[in-house]
């Protein structure tokens, strides 16, 4: 497996040199929202301890980012009045993965409604500042 490129979009994310529409953080995960999010209010948890994804992470931080993630499907199925969420994660190319630093991709589900194929289409600003507007409330104190 390559090594973890600290260099990635999500790395800057974390490090605070890129923006992201943050929805939720602690001490050990971060949470924001897919800018080509694949149904409204599909959202991404990641650890803040470099891993490339589920080959390399440490114990404590996939723990983390699992007890994280279902506090994020909690929050979107209810800001999203969904039916039902799927949690996906994808490991090394052939796995499907497209950004190496491991992510869990929260997303909220209709009945009878499919998913847009992975990054179709970059959501608008002001939607995206809404949704995390949203989640991030219904995520406080939590
Ligand atoms: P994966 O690596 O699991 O295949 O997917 C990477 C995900 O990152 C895609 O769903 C894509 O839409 C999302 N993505 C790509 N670039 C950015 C970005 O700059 N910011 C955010 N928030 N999401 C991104």
């Amino acid at each position: 497996m390559p090594a973890y490129d600290a260099n990635n979009i999500f790395a800057k994310i974390i490090r605070g040199e890129m923006p992201s529409y943050k929805v939720y953080e602690n001490d050990k995960v971060m949470a924001f929202l897919d800018i080509m999010p694949r149904a409204p209010g599909h959202t991404l948890v990641l650890p803040k301890a470099p891993a490339r994804n589920i080959l390399d992470i440490a114990p404590d931080d996939l723990v983390a980012v699992a007890l994280a993630a279902q506090k994020v499907a909690k929050a979107v199925v209810k800001v999203f009045n969904a039916d039902g969420v799927t949690v996906q994660q994808f490991n090394e190319g052939a796995g499907g993965q497209v950004v190496f630093h491991l992510h869990l991709h929260v997303i909220p589900r209709k009945n009878g409604v499919p998913m847009k194929p992975p990054a179709s289409e970059k959501e608008k600003p002001d939607v995206l500042s809404d949704h995390a507007l949203k989640l991030a409330a219904a995520l406080k104190d939590t």
